[in-house]
């Protein structure tokens, strides 16, 4: 559910851009995004624009389909992100089977329209 406190996050999810919150009183980067950071309890933060580089920390692959929307899906991945900036994201690579992801690929944001709203999601990134 989009509220105040997350809105400039899907706008720029809407606008193909990947930001995240960086705290004014610390300069902490913090993701999930929280009222207050994390390290000093601030609530200043601006919203600030990612490179969307990182690399797979880890992953599972999914080939039940726990929930009747996915099923169409499988298999699938969930991933955690390792942001070249410091926050780490759960998410999806996309474009790559179960046997080509791993730990260490490096991955770029890309964002998926689903129900109105664009989701970051991950895909191989060129070399
Ligand atoms: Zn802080």
């Amino acid at each position: 559910m989009i509220d105040e406190g997350n809105k400039a996050f899907w706008d720029a999810c809407a606008a193909g851009e990947l930001r995240v919150q960086r705290c004014i009183t610390c300069g902490h980067l913090r993701y999930p995004i929280s009222t207050v950071c994390p390290e000093c309890l601030s609530e200043d933060a601006a919203w600030e624009l990612l490179s969307g580089r990182g690399t797979v920390v880890s992953f599972c692959i999914f080939r039940h389909a726990y929930n009747e929307a996915w099923r169409d899906r499988l298999p699938y991945n969930v991933a955690i992100i390792q942001l070249e900036e410091g926050p780490r994201m759960l998410s999806n690579v996309h474009g790559v089977s179960p046997d080509e992801i791993r730990v260490d690929l490096e991955v770029k944001v890309a964002f998926e329209v689903e129900q109105g709203f664009s989701i970051p999601v991950f895909e191989r990134a060129a070399r």
